[in-house]
């Protein structure tokens, strides 16, 4: 991959698309290149994690199928500053936990969701190189919730038939949300 040149540029915080929105069922596309462009859209990621208060957020968060996480492991307990993972995968799990998640694209709703305590990633670092990571508890959790995003599923998936047929009110109110959203985007600006 093609080397970077120094630290990322300053990102924007840009709006995170909600439940509804058909990018966030896709699979996110790897990045082959770290260019200007990529590059940007990383620091983005990242603005928008941390002005957002969100743990991590998936590159199709943002309306892009865009392989790749922001994470923040200060708000895990993980003395490190927040970083990108691009073209990540799961290399190993071990043990399951349960736990109660939320999501940027799903604001306002908590579920109980199983996650393995501890997980091994791989992906390349925002400086072009390899990165192998291992996580566990809420870090972990975080990497596979991340990585789902980008294999285009959702917390809620995991969520039993029952569960989710007693949040359908509050899932279809987030899809108007999403849609109303989009249209006031795609409007001409006056
Ligand atoms: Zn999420």
């Amino acid at each position: 991959m093609a080397e970077p040149s120094g630290p990322l540029p300053t990102g924007r915080n840009r709006r995170v698309v909600l439940y509804g929105h058909p990018v966030l069922r896709l699979r996110a596309v790897e990045v082959e290149s770290l260019d200007d462009r990529a590059r940007r859209f990383l620091a983005d990621l990242k603005a928008t994690m941390l002005e957002q208060d969100g743990l991590g957020l998936a590159g199709n968060q943002l309306g892009e199928p865009v392989r790749a996480f922001a994470i923040d492991p200060r708000s895990t307990g993980v003395d490190r500053e927040p970083y990108c993972v691009l073209n990540p995968r799961v290399l190993a799990v071990e043990g399951r936990l349960e736990r109660e998640e939320g999501c940027l694209s799903l604001p306002g709703i908590y579920e109980v969701v199983t996650r393995p305590e501890f997980i091994r990633i791989a992906g390349i670092g925002e400086d072009a190189k390899p990165v192998e990571l291992e996580a566990t508890g809420l870090l972990a959790r975080a990497f596979a919730h991340e990585i789902d995003h980008l294999d285009g599923r959702l917390f809620v998936d995991h969520l039993s038939k029952l569960r989710l047929a007693l949040l359908g009110r509050r899932l279809a109110d987030l899809e108007e949300r999403e849609s109303r959203a989009a249209e006031a985007e795609a409007a001409p600006a006056r």
